[in-house]
């Protein structure tokens, strides 16, 4: 798993309490500290408005507190909308663990986050994200019914990267669909940047259908491994975004599309896993849109992921797993559709249809 994390400049102008908290308006953020087991937790509630809030718990090793309030705020309230605009009923939260998970994750400290978890009586529902395993949430499910991302033994269901890349390579083919006028990609370059859990599943579909893929990651060892498995490109200049290409799949780390990339970007559609991947999402969306870039926003495409963990709660079968991850398509389609006739970028078509749907359960509940 991969992290970024956006500077907090901003963050330090606000009120420390209820300033970050009105941060598009989280209804709460839990502190929780324990002196014997060193815990440092913040867990934040985005939404609940569709449901409880469910995220992933990220173990990182911050610079700053900032850091890590700043980081598990962009994540909960991106759950909100991922979830919403998923069809789940599911609000949007996100817990951070503060410290190195290699050397400071233990069992006891993860029982304890277990007790904090079940303390807020399933408003928020956790799961795993950087730095966590399955085995963990095995461990935080003996002490809190609300946890998802077990093990398959133990009735969960199971890793969700390759529902993710199957989500990702569903709305790769409905962007291709609105930019090529056909969704098969055999033929198309495409660079897959980061080939890790989700890029390695995502190469695989690709190479199926006959792209022409071309992988790159900071991993040397994981390049030769899958570039022998699927007799993928590696890339191997210094400029990814400025080669000719025809699809850009970001599968690594947030904040790649920017005014840099932009600036050289030849591809003709962005369709990847990486949360996060518009260093701004008004001017970066913007700055796409003008240059006729189809953005297949990531929020979407990337909720394999979610649509997974959710079958744990809702009892749904491998069948509805796939069918739910195949309308990411459908969904993806639309939002091109709705942003080609409007002035919105397709990562606002996509807020706004999600915004609407949590302001429609609103209405229905007063
Ligand atoms: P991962 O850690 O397994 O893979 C990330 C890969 O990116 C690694 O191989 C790493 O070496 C590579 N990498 C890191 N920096 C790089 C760089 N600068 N250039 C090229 N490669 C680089 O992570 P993952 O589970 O495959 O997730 C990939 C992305 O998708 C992450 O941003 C994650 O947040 C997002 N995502 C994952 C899931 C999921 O189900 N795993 C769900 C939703 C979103």
């Amino acid at each position: 798993m991969t992290i970024d994390v956006v500077q907090t400049k901003e963050l330090h102008k606000v009120d420390p309490v209820f300033g970050q908290l009105s941060f598009d308006n989280h209804e709460q953020i839990v502190f929780c500290n324990d002196k014997d087991t060193g815990l440092k937790a913040i867990i934040g509630i985005h939404n609940t408005v569709l449901g409880p809030a469910l995220g992933g718990t990220r173990m990182w090793n911050y610079n700053s507190e900032w850091d890590a309030v700043n980081d598990v705020m962009r994540l909960s309230r991106g759950m909100t909308f991922k979830s919403a605009i998923t069809g789940l009923n599911l609000g949007g939260g996100k817990a951070v663990i503060i410290g190195d998970a290699k050397t400071q994750k233990t069992p006891e400290l993860m029982l304890k986050f277990g007790e904090f978890v079940h303390s807020l009586s399933g408003r928020y529902i956790t799961a795993e994200d950087v730095g966590m395993t399955t085995a963990d949430m095995d461990l935080v499910r003996t002490v809190t019914p609300y946890v998802t991302g077990i093990s398959e033994d133990k009735g969960g269901a199971g890793n969700p990267s390759p529902i993710t890349a199957y989500g990702v390579f569903m709305g790769m083919k409905a962007a291709a669909k609105f930019k090529f006028g056909t969704d098969v990609l055999e033929g198309k370059v495409v660079y897959v940047e980061g080939i890790g859990n989700v890029g390695e599943a995502l190469v695989e579909h690709l190479t199926n259908e006959g792209a022409k893929v071309v992988i790159s990651d900071i991993n040397q060892n994981r390049l030769e491994e899958v570039s022998k498995r699927f007799s993928a490109d590696i890339y191997r200049g210094n400029d990814l975004h400025s080669e000719q290409m025809d699809i850009y799949a970001p599968c690594a780390l947030g904040a790649t599309v920017n005014d840099i990339s932009i600036s050289k970007l030849r591809a003709q559609v962005i369709a990847g896993a990486a949360n996060n991947q518009l260093e701004n999402e008004l001017r970066h969306g913007q700055m796409l849109q003008e240059k006729g870039i189809a953005y297949a926003p990531d929020f979407l495409i990337n909720a394999g992921g979610i649509i997974n963990v959710y079958a744990e709660l809702e009892n749904y079968g491998r069948q509805e797993i796939i069918r739910k991850t195949e309308n990411i398509y459908n969904t993806t389609l639309e939002i091109f559709n709705k942003a080609d006739i409007s002035d919105l970028t397709t990562h606002q078509s996509a807020l706004a249809i999600a915004q609407s749907r949590i302001e429609a359960r609103k209405s229905e509940n007063k």
